[in-house]
């Protein structure tokens, strides 16, 4: 059931689910795209477009993770990383806050219902004047800033604003660094810090973010020790300091080991921390894993050398892609992540020559995969193992398509966003609606149930 352009219709989701989406758990999620596929047979534009499975017993189960391993922490969900709508919903019902990185943003999670705007955190450091006053005007109070302007503009903005300052953790082991845009070094933290209490501004933490898909969870320990640091240079200036944020970054590989070296380094540099309230703002951790996209391959190009009236100069060489394959997103819809993300996806074969009966023995050999549009840039893998026998119509898999993918995603050369399908294949179905059924019985979430 594809619910709509990429925005769901309320009264669809859940109750329209077939039985296959509906939490048995020896349903596996690659079959559920394949039979989706083939369900949306109906029209010959919607049969072969590309679409996401989102699993939200997936995103519920990491959130069991979260709260087993962190259980001081509120996570206060990245929205920038997947604004989906049920993903925001079912967060919100299950009690985490939002860390938001503009007004759109924050009307967003604020449209949901049931949120107060106190769980929202507005977490960029540099934001338009204009978004400073929305945020007032909404009730959303709590900021961070990392430098003396945003402070002026705060002070005129939004003078009753919590503030956070932000300071500059060591990004060096993430895959998107942040350091070169944000963050105080802590040798500036006390001349802002003088600054804030100069114009009369409330102070109330520290943040720090070690960069997007941090790969070295020990760098956590180094920041919890700078935070420390923060705190004392706060309280030499006349503040008290009631909120850590440690940010986000969590991989989902190095989860366990993150929040191990997180909660011992919170236990050396804060062993007495009544009065300080911990938070985070995970993204990916999340969603990562719970999204998945099924391409249809729209094209190929395969060489014909047994037709061809001289032979090819130069021969393709064994170790050069063989056929290339194009499917029906790419580099400027889902797969931005390639540019952004600095991501590497593996494409798996869902149908092949028309059927969904792979065989494990099907010969492989290195082939080329790219997107839709007419830019050379517009590359998925430039050399994979697959089948050669893939034919137009068949139907590639890619996994851990959650991250940074829709929420950047273009229309450009006029191709549509993949849609999303919702899914609870993976089990804990049965917890997901539990959770947003009684959300939408507190009158929130617009009948998800
Ligand atoms: N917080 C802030 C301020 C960010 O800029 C980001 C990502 O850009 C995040 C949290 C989420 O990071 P991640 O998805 O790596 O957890």
């Amino acid at each position: 059931e594809t619910l709509g352009e990429n925005r769901l219709d309320d009264d669809k989701i859940f109750s329209s689910l077939p039985p296959l989406f509906r939490g048995h758990p020896e349903i596996h999620l690659r079959k559920g795209i394949i039979d989706a596929a083939m369900r949306a047979g109906a029209n010959e534009v919607d049969a072969e477009r590309a679409f996401f499975v989102a699993d939200l017993s997936q995103v519920y189960r990491q959130h069991e993770r979260w709260t087993k391993n962190l259980p001081e922490i509120v996570p206060h969900y990245a929205v920038k990383c997947n604004p989906d709508p049920y993903v925001l919903r079912l967060l919100a019902a299950l009690g985490a806050g939002f860390d938001c990185a503009s007004n759109g943003e924050i009307s967003q999670v604020l449209s949901i219902g049931g949120v107060d705007p106190s769980r929202i955190i507005f977490a960029n450091p540099c934001k338009a004047t204009s978004f400073v006053r929305s945020a007032a005007r909404a009730g959303v109070n709590t900021m961070t800033f990392d430098n003396a302007d945003e402070l002026f503009k705060i002070a005129r903005a939004h003078p009753g604003a919590k503030l956070i300052v932000r300071i500059l953790a060591d990004d060096s082991k993430s895959i998107c660094r942040f350091g070169i845009k944000f963050g105080a070094p802590l040798e500036v933290v006390p001349s802002l810090l003088s600054k804030a209490k100069e114009l009369g501004l409330d102070v109330i933490g520290v943040s720090f973010h070690v960069g997007s898909g941090c790969y070295d969870p020990t760098i956590y320990g180094d920041a919890i020790r700078r935070a420390r640091d923060a705190f004392v240079m706060g309280s030499q200036v006349g503040y008290q300091f009631s909120l850590l944020d440690v940010g986000g970054g969590f991989e989902d590989a190095r989860f366990e080991a993150a929040a191990s070296v997180l909660a011992d380094a919170i236990n050396e540099y804060f062993p007495d921390r009544k009065g300080i309230r911990l938070i985070a703002e995970p993204g990916r951790f999340y969603v990562s894993r719970a999204f998945s996209l099924a391409a249809n391959i729209i094209a190929r190009r395969a060489p014909m050398v047994e037709n061809c009236l001289e032979p090819l100069d130069p021969k393709p060489s064994s170790d050069e892609p063989s056929v290339m394959y194009y499917i029906n997103d790419g580099v400027y819809g889902a797969f931005n992540c390639i540019m952004f993300d600095h991501q590497t996806v593996n494409p798996y074969v869902l149908s092949l020559d028309g059927s969904f009966h792979i065989s494990p023995s099907e010969p492989l050999s290195l082939c080329s995969v790219w997107g839709p549009t007419c830019d050379s840039i517009d590359c998925v893998c430039k050399a994979v193992e697959l089948p050669e026998a893939l034919q137009i119509g068949d139907w590639l898999g890619f996994d851990d398509m959650g991250a940074y993918t829709i929420c950047a995603s273009s229309q450009f050369n006029g191709f549509k966003f993949s849609n999303v399908i919702y899914t609870t294949s993976k089990g804990g179905g049965e917890e997901v609606r539990r959770a947003l059924c009684s959300f939408a019985a507190k009158g929130h979430g617009h009948g998800v149930c």
